[in-house]
């Protein structure tokens, strides 16, 4: 479990975006803050959020990312921070239960994105292996 992770099981796109100040109505659609919206054209679901309007897509992190002008690494970190996390100790029973719910397509994207997370890490902080990173990469090759 790393920071990224932490941070997108333990924080939902939506309570991120009301966070930051995003106001989510109860449709679950607010003004979008990634360009001059006047009528409600972000889409704000638990695990994304997107604009019909001017196409900004992402997940919690890329909200975080992209309203402060943040990397991925310290989005998360700020997320963490702001969200009291702490990637380090073991996450709560109910994050590990919702991690193993994950469908095998979900768990292959999250693979994906963990590899760049972790890769992105590395080259950062200098502490992370990119061990399974290669292992994923010599996986897809065969296919
Ligand atoms: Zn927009």
């Amino acid at each position: 479990m790393n920071l990224f992770e932490t941070g997108k099981t333990a924080v939902n796109a939506r309570e991120g975006a009301q966070l930051y100040g995003v106001a989510v109505n109860r449709s679950g659609m607010a003004l979008c803050p990634f360009h001059n919206d006047h009528h409600p054209s972000l889409l704000v679901a638990d695990d994304h959020y997107h604009c019909f309007a001017c196409g900004a897509h992402g997940d919690v992190i890329d909200l975080a990312a992209n309203l402060f002008g943040l990397s991925l690494y310290d989005a998360a970190r700020k997320l963490a921070a702001d969200f009291h996390l702490a990637p380090d100790k073991p996450p709560p029973e109910s994050i590990c239960q919702k991690l193993k719910q994950k469908t095998k397509a979900q768990q292959l994207q999250e693979d994906e994105r963990l590899c760049c997370a972790v890769l992105f890490w590395g080259s950062t902080a200098g502490h992370w292996k990119s061990g399974n990173c290669s292992m994923l990469h010599r996986h897809r090759r065969k296919r």
